[in-house]
């Protein structure tokens, strides 16, 4: 099934009222006409700012956590609902550094997929292994526990959501699968998809995330179950996230 694809930058902590607007200035003067979907996840504190400089625009705002709860005593956490408030269409969940920093359980990400889905906003749900997963041969055995407790609990509707494939060893380590290497695992995750929700699991978005560039952009990009990409070092650079945008068509 052919589908657009979509970029996703992730800012992760990074940026200032300056530099993002300088950013996004840049980003909206030279994109024109994306044949992709475009999203930055920026930090919360800037999400009203990012909104009112993209309103209007091809460029759609995105969040990089959401809270499992609706509302209430849980303090310093953003439920889904404020993030709709202010414009959010995508929410990433279940991040490798949230599962590493923060604890974040299959559960816990399974929870914030629900949350997101009930406010009509796209959970991008990382699942991805890390180097001594990989080294020890548990790649699928580990991305399919992770996709598998979210199906569990948003089996329903689970052609709402985009996955990212992140192996944790090519985060921000300049180290990127090889593109069949990224494509293999799309493919499981594919069929995973498939069990649960037949033909609905080709409108499904898989991303691939891991020092994603400029240069190594295209080739990943052209694998038949790569998606698109989840972006972060390159997403914070106009020139490279442009070029990557460019090349996903
Ligand atoms: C990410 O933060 O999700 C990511 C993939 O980072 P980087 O592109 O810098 O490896």
């Amino acid at each position: 099934m052919t589908k657009t694809k979509l970029i996703a930058g992730n800012w992760k902590m990074n940026g200032n009222l300056a530099s993002n607007e300088a950013l996004l200035r840049a980003l909206l003067q030279g994109m024109g006409t994306p044949a992709c979907a475009v999203t930055v996840c920026v930090p919360a504190p800037y999400l009203i700012q990012v909104q009112s400089l993209v309103a209007g625009s091809v460029l759609m705002l995105g969040a990089q956590d959401v809270s499992a709860h609706p509302q209430g005593a849980y303090t310093g956490e953003q439920s889904a609902e404020m993030l709709k408030d202010v414009g959010v269409r995508y929410v990433i969940v279940g991040h490798s550094e949230r599962r590493q920093y923060h604890g974040e359980t299959d559960d816990v990400v399974a929870a914030k997929t629900a949350a997101a889905l009930a406010q009509g906003i796209t959970p991008i749900v990382c699942v991805g292994e890390t180097l001594a997963q990989h080294e020890a041969g548990q790649t699928d055995e580990v991305i399919k526990r992770q996709l598998a407790a979210v199906i569990q609990v948003n089996g329903h509707c689970i052609q709402e959501i985009a996955v990212a494939y992140e192996p944790v060893w090519a985060i921000g380590t300049g180290k990127t699968a090889m593109p069949a290497q990224a494509q293999a695992v799309h493919a499981l995750l594919r069929a995973q998809l498939r069990h649960t929700a037949g033909q609905n699991a080709d409108k499904v978005r898989i991303l691939y995330g891991g020092s994603v560039n400029a240069s190594n952009a295209a080739e990943l990009l052209a694998q038949a179950d790569i998606d698109g990409g989840l972006i972060g070092g390159a997403s914070l650079k106009a020139l490279d996230f442009l070029k990557i945008i460019a090349a996903a068509h």
